[in-house]
C-alpha cells in the first residue's frame, strides 16, 4: 500500500481508505496545563455489501461516528486524529457495523504505530516517563502498553549447547539467575531467585532430557555454587570456570599481602614503603608488558628508572611478597596463552605461606577440573557480564524497579 496523499505520507499513514485529510492547530488544557498541538481530520470509508450478522448483500451507508486516535509525534507536538468512521446498515436484519482501519487498535484510542514506537524506545532502555514525555501519551498508557499484554515466556524455544549462568541483584535484593547463550549471546532464561531447588525445578519442568543432555558447556563464576545443580540438569556438559574470575581471584590476593607488607613497615617514608604504596598497579601488569628499558619518572618514589626496577625493589627486599607475584603472574600468563601444563604447574608447585594467596589457590585446586576447561575452551561469561552490565544500567535509571515482574518484562526487552 502507498499513499499519494502528502500529509498521510508525511504521517506515515499507509491506509487507501482514508481521504479528506486536513490538518489544524489547536490547544488543550490538561490539569491546568495549556498543550499545543495539531488535530488531524480524515474519513474512512471503503464500500462493503454484505452484512456480516445475516450474509446478505443488502448493507447501505448509514453516517459517520467521529473517532479520537493518537498518532506518534515525529517533532514533539501531540499529533491527533479525528477519523471520521462510515457507518453501515443492513436492509434487511436491521444489524450495523462500521469500517476499519489496520492503523487502529480495537477498543484503543492508541495506533498501532504509537504502540511500536513504545516498543523500539523500551528497547533502548528509555524510562516510561520519558517514553511518555518524548511519545505525548500518559505514563500509563505506556506500562499498559508494555506490561498488560506481554507474558513472560516459560522456557526459550531451543535450549543452545553452550551456556553461560550467573545472577544479578534485582527487587527488595533478591537475586536472580540468568542464562544466555554462549555463542549467540541470546538471552535463555531468567528465574526469579537463584535458588538451587527453584532453578532444578524450573530446567526439569521445561525442558526434556535429551534437550538437557544436548548441552555441551556451562561457564559460571568461582562463587557462585553452580556445580552441583548442572550436574543435576545437564548430566554430559562440562563446566568452564570463567577466566576473568580465576585472574580476579589471584589479583585479589596479592593486593591483600601487598597492603599486609606495606603494614608491617615502620619507615613511612622509605623507598620500598613508596614502591608497594603508590605503585600497586605496576604488580599487576603481565610480565611482558613489564618495560626494563624505557626510564621514566615514577611518581611515589619520585625517581628516573624503569618500571622493572620499580618491581624489583619490591620483590627483592620481600620474599614472601615475591612469591605471591611468582604466582600471580603464572596464573595470568597461563590462562593468557591457554597454558594447562603452566597452570597446573603454577597451581601444584605453590607452597603454603599464611597469606591470603593460600585461600585462592587452595579455591583453584578444589576447582581445577573446572579451572582447567577455561584453558581448553572458547567459552567465558565474558558476554553475561556485558548483559548484565545494560541490565545495571537500565536500573540505574529506573531509579530502581518495585514489580519484578515489570523488570523481567523490561530485561527481555533491552535483550532482545
Ligand atoms: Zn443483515
Amino acid at each position: 500500500m502507498s499513499q499519494d496523499n502528502s500529509i498521510l505520507c508525511a504521517l506515515d499513514i499507509k491506509d487507501n481508505n482514508i481521504s479528506n485529510v486536513s490538518v489544524k492547530d489547536a490547544t488543550i488544557k490538561n490539569r491546568g496545563v495549556i498543550k499545543h498541538i495539531k488535530i488531524v481530520n480524515a474519513d474512512l470509508t471503503y464500500k462493503l455489501y454484505r452484512c456480516p450478522q445475516c450474509g446478505l448483500n443488502s448493507l447501505v451507508k448509514n453516517g459517520k461516528r467521529k473517532t479520537n486516535a493518537r498518532l506518534a509525534s515525529f517533532n514533539g507536538i501531540e499529533y491527533h486524529l479525528m477519523l471520521n468512521k462510515q457507518r453501515y446498515i443492513c436492509k434487511n436484519c436491521g444489524g450495523t457495523c462500521g469500517a476499519h482501519s489496520d492503523l487502529l487498535i480495537k477498543n484503543h484510542t492508541m495506533t498501532k504505530q504509537v504502540q511500536n514506537r513504545i516498543f523500539v524506545m523500551a528497547k533502548e532502555s528509555f524510562t516510561l516517563t520519558s517514553i511518555a514525555k518524548i511519545i505525548g501519551v500518559s505514563v500509563n498508557t505506556v506500562s499498559r502498553v508494555l506490561y498488560d499484554n506481554t507474558k513472560l515466556p516459560n522456557r526459550c524455544d531451543c535450549l543452545p549447547k553452550n551456556l553461560c549462568f550467573d545472577e544479578f541483584r534485582s527487587v527488595n535484593g533478591i537475586f536472580t539467575f540468568i542464562a544466555i547463550d554462549a555463542q549467540t549471546h541470546h538471552l535463555i532464561e531468567l528465574i526469579h531467585d537463584r535458588l538451587s531447588k527453584t532453578i532444578i525445578e524450573h530446567f526439569i519442568n521445561n525442558y526434556s532430557l535429551s534437550e538437557r543432555q544436548a548441552v555441551k558447556t556451562v561457564s559460571i563464576d568461582l562463587n557462585a555454587n553452580y556445580q552441583s545443580v548442572i550436574h543435576r540438569i545437564f548430566p554430559n556438559a562440562q563446566i568452564i570456570v570463567d577466566r576473568f574470575h580465576i585472574v580476579q581471584l589471584c589479583s585479589r590476593a596479592l593486593d591483600q599481602v601487598r597492603i599486609s607488607c606495606l603494614k608491617k613497615i615502620n619507615d613511612k617514608h622509605s623507598r620500598l614503603y613508596k614502591a608497594l604504596k603508590s605503585n600497586w598497579r605496576l604488580y599487576h601488569l603481565p610480565e611482558a608488558d613489564v618495560d626494563d628499558k624505557k626510564v621514566k619518572y615514577i611518581f611515589g618514589i619520585n625517581e628516573y628508572t624503569t618500571t622493572r626496577n620499580v618491581i624489583d625493589i619490591a620483590t627483592d627486599n620481600l620474599p614472601v611478597f615475591k612469591n605471591t607475584y611468582d604466582i600471580y603472574q603464572g596464573i595470568q600468563k597461563a590462562i593468557h596463552e591457554h597454558d594447562i601444563s603452566l597452570l597446573k604447574e603454577t597451581i601444584y608447585g605453590y607452597k603454603k605461606n599464611n597469606t591470603a594467596m593460600d585461600t585462592s589457590i587452595s579455591t583453584l585446586r578444589k576447582n581445577l577440573n573446572y579451572v582447567k576447561n577455561s584453558c581448553t575452551m572458547p567459552y567465558s561469561n565474558g558476554p553475561l557480564e556485558g548483559t548484565i552490565g545494560k541490565i545495571k544500567k537500565l536500573k540505574h535509571i529506573s531509579y530502581g524497579f518495585r514489580n519484578l515482574d515489570h523488570f523481567l518484562k523490561r530485561i527481555r526487552l533491552i535483550c532482545a
